[in-house]
């Protein structure tokens, strides 16, 4: 081998060796859900990170092959959902794991899933294959308000899956947007209020959208600040929060629909209802 061969190669080895990893953060310990999957004796992983990102694969699989670009949209997500959250750094080692099926995330995690998050843990576990896309930006929202923020005000539940389905930002090819001015054209979506008390009574797309556009809506108009302040102060006290009526609110985000959307889409709902967004 030619001599400047063997030193470009001995030179990237040294790169790919000494990547950037934050001291604070290579000094944490796996735990809980993590270090149960890394012990599964089912499971031969390999690994790729970067500096806040460990991603776990197996060899020969739809995600190993992906897991460049895999390990970049983690990246990205955590440093977009910092923005959304207006904080500046996760401090913690964000650990992903990708398996091909439903059955394999059974296997895992003891659940038919497609995708879970444990904040304590900070994990996310995601299912990838050719016919079904990771919902990763989704779970590590989950880690990330719920590892940073704590968990919401008893009457700001309905948010936990609102910012996560907001910040994931798509539903099949449509945005969340999109799909929430189809409900509302097709009368489908109840008064806030009703959003609000009773999330998991109003099925799982309808609530999701509903809560992921509502959001979406006050973080674009309130900011992140008032995103924060319902989330731990509670919706009990939106009016207050807020400085406006629940109407004016309801009538507010409307107006808001339209002009993210405007009156040109054509969102397949049986579609999203027999498939889900996938
Ligand atoms: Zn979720």
């Amino acid at each position: 081998m030619p001599h400047y061969l063997r030193i470009l190669i001995i030179t990237s080895l040294i790169a790919t060796l000494s990547l950037p990893i934050n001291p604070e953060a290579a000094a944490q310990s796996v735990t809980g859900l993590v270090a149960q999957a890394l012990d599964n004796p089912d499971f031969d992983w390999n690994s790729i990170r970067c500096d806040k990102v460990i991603l776990y694969y197996q060899a020969g699989t739809f995600a190993g092959r992906h897991r460049q670009a895999l390990l970049r949209s983690a990246e990205l997500a955590i440093s977009e959902v910092l923005v959304f959250m207006n904080e500046s750094e996760y401090n913690r080692i964000l650990h992903v794991f990708y398996v091909g099926s439903r059955e394999e995330m059974n296997t895992l995690v003891g659940r038919t899933y497609t995708g879970l998050a444990t904040w304590t843990a900070s994990g996310v576990f995601l299912v990838s294959n050719p016919e079904w896309r990771s919902f990763d930006k989704h779970e590590i929202t989950h880690v990330l308000t719920m590892g940073m923020w704590g968990a919401p005000d008893s009457t700001s539940r309905w948010m936990v899956e609102g910012v996560a389905i907001y910040n994931d930002g798509w539903c099949r090819e449509y945005s969340v947007d999109e799909i929430a001015a189809e409900l509302l054209s097709q009368n489908k979506l109840p008064p806030l209020e009703r959003l609000f008390a009773n999330f998991r009574e109003l099925g799982e797309i309808n609530a999701g959208i509903y809560a992921a556009s509502f959001i979406g809506f006050i973080r674009e108009t309130y900011g992140a600040d008032k995103v924060y302040d319902l989330w731990k102060n509670g919706t009990a006290d939106i009016e207050r929060i807020l400085d406006s009526s629940t109407d004016q609110l309801a009538k507010s985000w409307k107006s808001y629909l339209l002009n993210e959307v405007g009156d040109d889409f054509d969102v397949d709902l049986e579609a999203i209802n027999d498939k889900g967004c996938g």
